[in-house]
């Protein structure tokens, strides 16, 4: 399994509307053997909970920066965790200051958790791989924002080729081919002819990857590092008729997100981050996005994006 799930899409300010509500920016990465929370705003625990995801299975949480709307929800959750009798380690990356800010909370408190926490203060300015489990790797994306910002990329490690046995004549294949395939070697013979190139019978199958990128103004540096990602998240706070808004806060419009996309080469697009003067009407957003990148979509609390498995070719 590799999927994104919303659990707050907004900017700044909540919007509790008759029929949606729409939280502050967070999302679950579900990957195999665990789960990835980036950013945690305000009553992502409360959404966790509606969607039945169990807190105490998420292992590493990571912050883009400290402005309220991507961590006010974060001491709430740890606390919950604790109270729930987590014993497990958890890992937090995020920027200078975030430790600092839970040790006051919990000296204030007299609260000692029951779980430890491994923090790792994350760089600003520069891309650096912060977590590689053996499966999957996860790479700060420096962003252009008022404070120090930094988006995530989170991708599959490299795999074995696979081999196209059906391709191979029966009567000269031997399983113990298969791991010098794999490494992409070719199989020779006694005299060291090549038997089965492993470029004519192995593809490699693709890592699939997801880009993160938070709160930012239009900063094309990064359209190198998410090049031909299969799913990016890129905020589009305005429309282009905010543009100079949207400058002169460090935020992105939504043609600018699709811009990038479409520079970055990737597959598809989210946008959210939504300012709440857009309340119930994402259209305009979302319609400016897909003028620029066809395949875009909006970051809706409870959605979830799959990062399919590559169909690789048979025979
Ligand atoms: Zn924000
Ligand atoms: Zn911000």
């Amino acid at each position: 399994m590799f999927q994104v799930t919303i659990l707050g899409s907004g900017a700044a300010l909540p919007v509790i509307a008759q029929d949606f509500r729409r939280y502050p920016t967070a999302q679950l990465v579900s990957l195999p053997h665990t789960h990835l929370l980036i950013d945690c705003g305000e009553g992502t625990q409360m959404r966790l909970q509606e969607l039945r995801i169990k807190i105490n299975r998420i292992k590493h949480i990571f912050i883009s920066h400290l402005h309220g709307d991507h961590y006010l929800g974060l001491i709430g959750l740890l606390s919950s965790m604790h109270l729930n009798k987590r014993n497990q380690d958890l890992y937090l990356y995020g920027p200078e200051g975030l430790a600092e800010i839970i040790r006051i909370q919990l000296k204030y408190s007299h609260t000692r958790f029951n779980y430890k926490i491994h923090f790792q203060e994350l760089k600003t300015g520069v891309a650096e791989e912060v977590l590689n489990d053996g499966m999957f790797s996860v790479t700060t994306i420096p962003l252009n924002h008022r404070i120090p910002c930094n988006g995530f990329l989170v991708k599959e490690n490299p795999k074995k080729r696979k081999i196209i046995k059906e391709k191979i004549p029966q009567d000269i294949w031997e399983w113990q081919y298969a791991k010098t395939l794999q490494k992409g070697e070719d199989v020779l013979d006694e005299e060291g002819k090549v038997l089965i190139s492993a470029k004519d019978f192995t593809v490699q199958p693709k890592s699939r990857s997801y880009a993160y990128c938070s709160d930012t103004s239009y900063f094309e540096p990064i359209i190198e590092q998410i090049k031909g990602v299969d799913l990016l998240y890129h905020e589009a706070t305005f429309t282009n008729e905010e543009i100079e808004r949207a400058a002169d806060t460090f935020h992105s419009t939504a043609a600018q997100a699709a811009t990038i996309a479409a520079k970055a080469g990737v597959g598809r697009l989210i946008i959210g981050h939504f300012s709440s003067r857009y309340r119930n009407n994402l259209e305009p957003l979302l319609r400016e996005a897909r003028q620029q990148f066809s395949e875009a979509y909006l970051a809706i609390e409870g959605t979830s994006f799959v990062l399919e498995k590559e169909n690789l070719p048979v025979g």
